[in-house]
């Protein structure tokens, strides 16, 4: 694997109303890693309307309100990548993207020129949804499908998303105490993707069919992507460094 997109959720980088310092350190030290094993690194990260909470707390249940938290918390957010990548001599950078930005193929060139620039000067993006503007998103679009298409269009390998969800469960992990990791899923049926979404954080907007639109939308470009929890970096670290697959969901071709 040459290019991965790793994607990292709200509700991981957030606790008791503050942003998680020390994930947040876990997941830059592993992409360091990442770096150091020859690979190259997007970053999605989702937070900045939970950092912006952090400082302002207005209802976030209004839109408005959404979009003038992700313009606060945004650069907030920005700035502790920074401190947390330069321990590791890493410069890092901001891209935030709207869906229109990958309509055009005018639009989607010039995003991946900017992307490839970065990455071939050694510097990790980091991407968000564009909160401020993309208000459609606030709604209800999530960054697990963002993810997707920026490892599609960016020409990744592979996606990692790290969740609050371990992996995907052949039904409901919080409900059947008799659920069982998914370990492999190479395709999702019409079903699976058309059951409602649930959210299990305040802040995240995605939930599992999130997750499996992301992945289906890979599997049907010939990419692969997987999903494994965010909590504890044990599972993807192994997956990523040493190829074995401990715990999480891979969802590949066959
Ligand atoms: N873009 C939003 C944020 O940074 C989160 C969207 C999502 O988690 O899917 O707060």
């Amino acid at each position: 694997m040459k290019r991965i997109v790793i994607k990292v959720g709200s509700h991981v980088l957030t606790e008791n109303g503050a942003v998680a310092k020390e994930r947040m350190r876990d997941l830059v030290e592993l992409i360091a890693l990442v770096m150091e094993n020859g690979q190259e690194v997007i970053l999605v990260s989702s937070g900045a309307v939970s950092a912006g909470y952090t400082v302002l707390p207005l209802d976030r249940r209004s839109v408005g309100n959404r979009q003038i938290l992700a313009a606060i918390g945004q650069p907030l957010l920005l700035k502790m990548y920074q401190e947390k990548f330069a321990l590791h001599n890493i410069l890092c950078s901001q891209v935030l993207l709207s869906a229109g930005d990958l309509d055009s193929k005018k639009r989607t060139y010039l995003a991946q020129l900017a992307i490839d620039g970065l990455l071939s000067n050694g510097v990790v993006p980091i991407i968000n949804e564009n909160d401020v503007i993309a208000t459609e998103e606030l709604e209800f679009g999530d960054n697990d499908q963002l993810s997707a298409y920026v490892a599609y269009n960016f020409d990744a390998d592979l996606l990692v998303i790290l969740s609050d969800i371990d992996a995907l469960y052949d039904k409901d992990p919080r409900v059947f105490s008799d659920a069982k990791v998914r370990r492999e899923v190479s395709s999702i049926t019409k079903e699976e993707l058309n059951a409602p979404s649930t959210a299990h954080n305040e802040f995240a907007t995605g939930g599992i069919v999130t997750k499996l639109k992301a992945g289906d939308f890979l599997l049907n470009h010939g990419k692969e992507m997987f999903l494994a929890t965010g909590f504890d970096l044990d599972d993807v670290k192994s997956f990523l460094l040493d190829g074995i697959q401990k715990g999480g969901t891979h969802f590949c071709g066959v």
